[in-house]
């Protein structure tokens, strides 16, 4: 279960003191569509992932604490305008502004994947499907970045494969996911991992851009 209260934080940048919204204990999430987004019914907890400074901006899910780059990054041009651009849902800059604070500190992986969380909270609203494309098209390239410096994003090469090939799917990349569904074959022995690999090939034949669930794939293989 999660509890939600809200704590008198110090921002770890600016010495700032503000009300922020603590989650007492996280959700544990189960992954629900192919690119590990929950259910509806564990949404709501990622809106109350992040605190934000009200003085400097800084975004974290604990903001008492940061690595030490995260002025330098809070002060960049790419983070002001961000913060400033109000056409992004809240909790999407939140998101994306953590993930440019996870890159400058060279930590791909989380770069990708707080990237991704803005996609999602974006794909929420359709009205930002553009802002989803933009969060996404990141979240890729953070992702192979990492894959690039052996940092690691989800259980095993294969899973990260696949996470990789339903977010490329997602943006119609649909060359580079052939390369990476051609890997993924050669690594993986297990059958629901080619099951699913094969899923994601249908859905690429058939023009498929759309968001699909990991049940939906796992009814494929009966
Ligand atoms: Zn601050």
């Amino acid at each position: 279960m999660t509890t939600v209260g809200f704590n008198q934080q110090v921002c770890k940048v600016c010495g700032t003191k503000s009300a922020q919204v603590e989650m007492g204990m996280r959700s544990l999430w189960k992954p629900y569509e192919l690119d590990g987004r929950p259910s509806d019914s564990y949404r709501s907890s990622l809106y109350m992932m992040m605190q934000r400074c009200i003085s400097c901006g800084y975004c974290s899910q604990d903001i008492s604490r940061a690595v030490e780059s995260a002025a330098v990054s809070i002060a960049s041009e790419r983070y002001k305008k961000q913060l400033a651009d109000r056409s992004w849902p809240d909790t999407a800059t939140a998101f994306m502004c953590a993930s440019f604070i996870a890159e400058d500190a060279g930590d791909f992986s989380a770069a990708g994947t707080w990237a991704k969380l803005a996609t999602w909270i974006c794909e929420d609203d359709r009205t930002h499907g553009d802002h989803a494309l933009i969060a996404r098209h990141r979240a890729i390239a953070m992702y192979l970045s990492a894959r690039e410096k052996h940092q690691h994003f989800a259980k095993g090469e294969v899973a990260e494969l696949l996470l990789l090939i339903d977010m490329m799917r997602r943006c119609g990349n649909f060359d580079e996911l052939a390369k990476l569904a051609a890997a993924a074959q050669e690594l993986s022995s297990d059958e629901t991992e080619r099951a699913l690999i094969q899923f994601q090939l249908d859905l690429v034949e058939d023009g498929d851009f759309g968001r699909h669930t990991i049940a939906e794939a796992m009814e494929s293989i009966d």
